[in-house]
Order: C-alpha cells, then structure tokens, then sequence
C-alpha cells in the first residue's frame, strides 16, 4: 500500500534531521519512493514561542498494519529525538507523522487517518501535491481542492534534502 508520512523539525541541524529520518526509516525497511521539496513554515498552533519549521513528505511503499507503521515512526523519532536537556513542550529535533495510508480511514486512540492536518495546514497540502498532484482523501477529495483554504498560511519552498 502506498502510504504518506510527513517530516518536521525546528531544532538544530534541521535539514540534516530530515535526511536522517528518512534513511532511519529505510533502515528499518520501509522503501521510500518519493520526496517533496523542503517547505519552511512559521510554527503554528499552542506554542508560537519556537523557531520555524522545515517540513517534508515523502511517500512510502508498506504491507505494514496502520499502528505497526506508526510504531516505526515513533522508534524513529525517538532515536533521532534524544536530547540531553529536554523542555518539556519545547521544540523539536523531528516529528514524524503517518498522514495518509491509501484511502484508509481509522481512528483510535493512537492514530486517526488521515491525520487531520492533512485538511488543515499548507504545510502538509503542498509538499503531498508535489509528490502526487492526484491524490485524495478517501472520500475522494482531491487535496488539491483544499489548498484554497489555507493560502494564508506562509509557507516557502526550500530546497531539497
Ligand atoms: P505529535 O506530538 O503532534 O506528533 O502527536 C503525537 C501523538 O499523536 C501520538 O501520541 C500519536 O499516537 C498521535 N497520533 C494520532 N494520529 C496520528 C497520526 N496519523 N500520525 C502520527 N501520530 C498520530
């Protein structure tokens, strides 16, 4: 199945996070086939007090179990995430979310799909587009139709990595 994670960090060596989340990723097995470009975001939602964002999408090939795929990403984001003077609710080295996976829905208490960002913020919309101009939710909603309603939120293309 072809699943969507998306990737986010506004702390350190940020681009260089988002290289090591995908190749820890590939080294736990996942086949990664394509990566959209580097979006740099304002930091959005409780705290407004942290440094931009890079984020990320790249798409995955699985015959992972949905919380199975979340579990990868979590191990990913811990390894990458280990700080030795953690703030609690601070910013963050990497975050690594399971936004899409084919037209499934699914909601438990670990993991809703699709992750309701996907409908909300530019940042998720954009590099998703990038990746696949057709995509939908699985309600057959092209994200392209989403993008309208989030034009407001600054977003800026930045590379690759
Ligand atoms: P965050 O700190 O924003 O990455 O949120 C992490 C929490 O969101 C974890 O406790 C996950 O269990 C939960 N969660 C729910 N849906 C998802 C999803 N689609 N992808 C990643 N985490 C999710």
């Amino acid at each position: 199945m072809r699943a969507h994670l998306g990737l986010g960090s506004n702390e350190g060596e940020r681009q260089q996070a988002l290289r090591a989340a995908r190749s820890a990723l590939e080294r736990r097995g996942l086949h990664v086939v394509a990566s959209s470009s580097v979006y740099e975001t304002a930091a959005q939602g409780e705290v407004l007090d942290q440094g931009d964002f890079l984020n990320a999408c790249i798409a995955v090939e699985t015959g992972m179990e949905p919380e199975e795929l979340l579990d990868l990403c979590q191990d990913v984001e811990r390894e990458l995430g280990r700080r030795r003077h953690g703030v609690r609710h601070g910013p963050r080295p990497i975050d690594v979310d399971v936004l899409l996976m084919g037209d499934l829905e699914h909601a438990s208490e670990r993991l809703t799909l699709p992750h309701p960002e996907v409908t909300t913020r530019r940042f998720v919309l954009e590099p998703l587009l990038e990746i696949d101009p057709c995509l939908t939710l699985p309600d057959g909603t092209g994200l392209w139709a989403l993008l309208d309603s989030v034009r407001d939120q600054r977003v800026e293309r930045a590379g690759r990595f």
